[in-house]
């Protein structure tokens, strides 16, 4: 079984921003697959930034918006939270809370095998930043 250890660096331009990540993926998954070939496995996408996240769901415009407009009606931007007493980004970390660092999507024939209509996504939710480091971690055989 091979384990091969990738990062990709993501520059966000707002302070919310969805961003479309399983092209990035795709292709390191193909120059992957040009020597070591995993056909069947997982690749785990893990965000080491505790003010993002990185989520699966539809490529859709309106949808990203609803998930937008849902997200900071639950978590409100300021609300004399602890930890916007020392760096002031409490509802950044909060929403990052509830969507989780990781996702773990399945190779299946050398490829993601994502639903149709399934996206992987990095979630800025503190930007903008520069340099927005996601680790992959790509197991099979
Ligand atoms: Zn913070």
């Amino acid at each position: 079984m091979a384990v091969i250890k990738k990062t990709l660096k993501i520059d966000s331009s707002s302070d919310f921003q969805i961003i479309n990540i399983t092209n990035d993926i795709v292709t390191i998954l193909n120059d992957i697959n040009k020597e070591k070939n995993i056909s069947v496995g997982i690749v785990n996408i893990f965000t080491k930034h505790s003010t993002s996240a990185i989520c699966v769901n539809e490529n859709e415009k309106g949808l990203l918006n609803d998930f937008e407009k849902v997200l900071k009606d639950i978590v409100k931007e300021n609300d004399n939270y602890e930890h916007d007493f020392i760096d002031n980004n409490a509802a950044s970390h909060i929403r990052a809370f509830l969507l989780g660092s990781s996702e773990t999507v399945p190779i299946v024939d050398g490829r993601l095998d994502l639903g149709t209509w399934q996206s992987i996504f990095f979630v800025e939710l503190d930007g903008p930043r520069r340099g927005r480091t996601i680790d992959l971690t790509f197991m099979g055989e």
